[in-house]
């Protein structure tokens, strides 16, 4: 076989091996068509909101305020749940373009008024070992890596926790209470958090907790999407 040959036989393999795990249906809407239709990338634009939480129980200086650049419905609903649950893992390019807006928004908003602020550092909140198992990959950690970014590696999970999924807005609180915990590497750093979906935000301040305990500041957080529901410490739109 000649150059040319092995050449365009490498790429008959290529394009046969593509046309079967290249999807064929748009992420958001199902239609044929490659990653995303042009109707659903523009659904990913951004439209950012800032959601104030806190716990139970805690007062209004312990409220964490999350920068969410889209809402949790529709096309934004189905991309992400095919992105995290169907293995449409293409999808991270278009969805890792609204979190970055996020990111980006939280960090203007931080930095207002601290000119001399320290850098400022990313940790996302980590999937369960039981989560990346199911998925082979991690959703959020994926987003980032798109937008060229990166999260510090400071916090895992405890165990013995019962999954979110279901749980209501206390119930959680309680499920979560002490499941994370940060690395005393923390200290002293200046975090920002970043998450895929703000439900409750229960977990969030999870990871806030047990990064205060370990010494650093998070001043914020920013997620992809948001669900737009009450938590029962409350959490409106700021
Ligand atoms: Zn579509």
């Amino acid at each position: 076989m000649t150059d040319g040959g092995i050449g365009q036989w490498l790429s008959g393999a290529m394009r046969e091996t593509f046309g079967v795990i290249l999807p064929t249906q748009c992420a958001g809407c199902g239609r044929p068509d490659d990653s995303f239709c042009a109707g659903c990338v523009a659904a990913l634009d951004p439209h950012l909101l800032v959601w104030t939480v806190r716990g139970p129980g805690d007062d209004v200086e312990a409220r964490l305020e999350v920068s969410a650049a889209l809402d949790y419905a529709g096309v934004v609903r189905a991309a992400l749940i095919a992105f995290k649950d169907g293995g449409r893992t293409g999808a991270a390019r278009q969805l890792a373009r609204p979190l970055q807006a996020a990111i980006d928004h939280r960090l203007a908003l931080t930095r207002t008024g601290e000119p001399d602020a320290r850098e400022v550092a990313l940790q996302q909140v980590p999937s369960t070992r039981a989560a990346l198992r199911r998925r082979g990959y991690d959703p959020v950690g994926l987003l980032l890596k798109k937008a060229g970014l990166r999260s510090m590696k400071l916090l895992r999970h405890r165990g013995g926790h019962t999954d979110q999924a279901g749980l209501g807005a206390k119930a959680r609180w309680q499920n979560l209470h002490g499941s994370l915990v940060a690395d005393r590497a923390a200290a002293g750093l200046d975090i920002i958090l970043v998450d895929d979906i703000l439900t409750t935000g229960a977990t969030l301040l999870e990871a806030r907790r047990a990064l205060t305990a370990a010494g650093a500041r998070v001043l914020g957080a920013a997620t992809v999407a948001h669900t737009g529901r009450r938590a029962s410490g409350g959490w409106n739109p700021g």
